[in-house]
Formats: C-alpha cells, structure tokens, sequence
C-alpha cells in the first residue's frame, strides 16, 4: 500500500500520548485588535487581578488577564489528561455516503473525556491550580450537568470538595448526571435553593422557575465567598477557560496532514458559552491570521437561545445577581430565562468575551438552528457513524450537514470539521421525545 493509499483508507487519525500539546494557546496577542477588558461591577474600572483573586486562584487570573502568547500546561495536568488526550479526529466517511456529498467529513470527537465532553479540558486544569495554592473546596453551577460532573471528576483527582448548583429543569428532567457527580463525590443542589441569599430571593419572586445557569452562577459564587476555604469555578465564557480548550484545535492541527488535509475549510463547533468552538477554533484561526489557511468558522447556536445572532454586543454581567465582572459580550440579557430546550449546555444568556469579540470583527459567523433540526442532523449522524452526540453538539452537526448537502460535484468539495463536543448517551430521553414526534420547537 501507498502512504497515499493509507490516507485515502485512513478513518481515525489517534494521535500518540507524546503528541498532547505542551501548550495552550492564548489567541489575545494575534488578534488584531485587542480584546475589551472585563470592568470591575461596581467602579467600571478594568477589573484587576486582585478584584478577581476573590473568586479564583492566582494562577487561573493570571491566565484570565494574560498577553503571552502560549502557556505550558503542568505536568500532573497533562498526566490527567492522557486519561483519554489526544482525542481522535475521525472522518465520517459513512456519513459522507449517507448525504452524497462531495465534501470529507471530519469529526473531533470529545466524547471520549470521563465525562463524556470537552469540559473535563478545563476542569481538571481548574482544580489543579486550586488545589496547589491551597483551596479545599470548589463550587459551581452546572446546566444539563456535564460542567458539574466534569469538576466532580476533576476535584476527585486532585483531592478537592465540590458543590454544584444545577439548573432545576436538570437536576429533575436528567438525574443520571446528577448521579455521576455524586458518585465522583459531590454535593448537588438544585437550583435556585433555599441555601443562598440570591436562591431565596430568585425562589420568593419565580416559584415557578425552571432555573438558569445565570441564577446557578449567583448561589456558586454566593456560596463559595461565604465559605471561606472555597472558591468558584466557570465551566466557559472566561479567558481562561477558552484558553484551556484550546488542546482541541491544536490537536487537530496535528492530525489533518494524516488525512492528507493542508487545511480544514470550514470549521462548525456548537456555542454555548464558547468555549468548545473556541477551543477548536482560536489554534487554527492563529494559522489564518498568519496567512497560512483560509480556514472559514461558524459557531452554531440554539435558536432558544440566539445570543450571537440577535443579542446585543454590550458589557453584562455573567450572573443574575451581578456578582461576576462585567463583559464585554453578545448577550440577551443577564435575566434572560430561555425555554428549557434538550441541549442543557446551550442555555446561557451571553456568550464568551473572546469568541464575541472574534464574531464581532467578522472572523468567526453564526448561525441559529431550531431543535427539531439539530435532532434531524443527529439521528442522521448517529445511524451514519454508530455515535449518540450530545444535543449540544447536534447544533454543530445540522449547520455542517447543511453545507456538505449543498456540495455535490468534485468542484465543490471541501474539508469540514466538527466539533464533536459530546456524546449523548446521557440524553437519550430527549431523543425518545424526538423520535415520538413530541419535541417542542422553540420559536
Ligand atoms: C457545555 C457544553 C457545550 C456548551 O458549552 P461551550 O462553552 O459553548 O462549549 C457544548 N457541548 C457540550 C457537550 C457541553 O457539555
């Protein structure tokens, strides 16, 4: 066999342990215009390290206000992650068939994290800065639960507590993550709760809520400077996070030459909070920049939940109570309740400061799809490459399928890569809904 026949065969491009990236990429310093600071709540001053050392470990508001261009990843960090880094890009020759599209379909699948997303990314890096500089216990909020589960895991591989806040809808509608958290050994409460100041005051006011995740934020940040030996942690939305995810692009900047690929064309990755896109696409958007590629971006947003596509690009808080800094972001309004839509992870009222900026300067588009849609594609994904994605994922999957189903003739073909944020084996309810025909669509 040829080395170009091995390429034309090859399916899964696994990348050996000693090819985990040593470094994660803070995009800030090749953007061509710098990014608007967070401001302090209160003054609208730039926050400074120490406003936000009240809430996160020295190191993590280093990396949140940081220019250096790329930042070593610590060793017990990449130890953790070769639990199940690299991650496999995967092209979806069957799904390619199953469309008849000229395109090659490529997905970066990570599923394969303990928790079954991209978020453990982070996690892990997060308890490990806490933990050395002395925190016990961490606290958070979490959606559909993959946030929370993803810290559970991390706080239990560094020695850490850990407390969750979950979203009310999906502490009822989808017990099984709560159940994972508990058995990685967290606390979870479901929110609002009677056990914070804001919880009771949101309780007192909506006894109907189905919760957010700004409400969520308020009660983990609440509680955590309650405590005193505790401290938050963000599953997206801030710097640091984005900077976390960014082993996804780097990854896959690796392994497309074994595909034979010079370049991803297009680039879909869902947006939630931003952060898995960004961590996929902030790496090969630095290629671009360079003049390297002309690799195109869409991030894909539920129509429940349209920040990028009809928010307003303005500075709000993170949270319903305005205890976080304000960001500079595209956002539907710190209040904003959307309705309770399957994909738990997409449901934040504003976006990542970093990816708005991006959109706004015209690198990265956006699109809205409905929920009906983003099952169609994943139903059709899943029977295509034996694979459940999470409904969060899906959203990037049905923008995908949409062009690769406009590209039919040799002259059109492209390389499109998805980013696969999740599985969906945790909610199979929601496409039992869907298959009996009684999903809502929203809007
Ligand atoms: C949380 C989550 C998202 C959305 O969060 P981002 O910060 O936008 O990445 C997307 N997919 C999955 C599987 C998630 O768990």
């Amino acid at each position: 066999m040829t080395s170009s026949d091995a390429r034309e065969n090859l399916v899964k491009a696994v990348l050996p342990e000693s090819q985990l990236p040593r470094q994660w990429y803070n995009i800030v310093p090749d953007l061509p215009e710098p990014p608007p600071p967070h401001l302090h709540p209160a003054t609208r001053e730039p926050v400074t390290a120490g406003d936000m050392m009240a809430f996160f470990p020295r190191a993590l508001v280093e990396q949140e206000l940081s220019e250096q261009r790329y930042i070593d990843i610590p060793a017990p960090v990449r130890e953790v992650y070769q639990l199940w880094r690299p991650s496999p890009l995967v092209r979806a020759r069957r799904l390619e068939r199953e469309l008849g599209t000229s395109a090659r379909i490529y997905y970066k699948y990570e599923g394969v994290s303990p928790i079954g997303s991209h978020k453990a990314n982070s996690s892990v890096a997060q308890a490990y800065y806490n933990a050395i500089e002395g925190v016990r216990r961490l606290t958070t909020e979490t959606g559909a639960g993959q946030w929370g589960s993803a810290l559970a895991f991390a706080c239990t591989a560094f020695g850490l507590g850990c407390e969750v806040w979950q979203v009310r809808a999906s502490y009822d509608g989808k017990p099984y993550r709560r159940m994972l958290m508990e058995t990685f050994g967290a606390t979870v409460h479901s929110s609002p709760s009677e056990l914070t100041e804001a919880g009771r005051r949101m309780r007192a006011s909506f006894p109907d809520t189905s919760g957010s995740l700004g409400m969520a934020v308020s009660e983990a940040i609440e509680a955590a400077t309650g405590y005193g030996d505790a401290k938050y942690a963000l599953g997206s939305v801030l710097n640091h996070v984005v900077l976390h995810q960014t082993v996804i692009g780097e990854e896959v900047l690796a392994q497309l030459p074994y595909f034979g690929e010079e370049q991803a064309d297009v680039v879909y990755g869902c947006a939630g909070g931003g952060s898995n896109l960004a961590g996929l696409a902030f790496p090969l958007l630095r290629e671009r920049l360079a003049g390297r590629t002309t690799t195109r971006f869409v991030a894909a947003e539920p129509t429940a939940c349209p920040s990028l596509t009809q928010g307003r690009y303005e500075y709000d808080h993170g949270d319903v109570a305005g205890l976080t800094p304000l960001l500079k972001m595209y956002t539907l309004g710190s209040d904003f309740v959307p309705d309770p839509i399957h994909a738990g992870g997409l449901r934040y009222h504003g976006m990542s400061p970093l990816l708005s900026h991006t959109v706004n300067l015209g690198l990265i588009e956006a699109t809205a799809i409905g929920q009906q849609e983003a099952f169609d594609a994943a139903v059709t994904f899943a029977r295509a490459e034996a694979l459940v994605p999470a409904p969060e994922s899906s959203h990037a999957i049905a923008a995908a399928l949409a062009d690769a189903r406009a590209r039919t003739t040799p002259g059109q073909s492209a390389s499109i890569v998805i980013g696969l944020s999740g599985h969906g084996q945790l909610d199979l309810p929601a496409y039992s809904a869907y298959l009996a025909g009684e999903l809502a669509d929203t809007r």
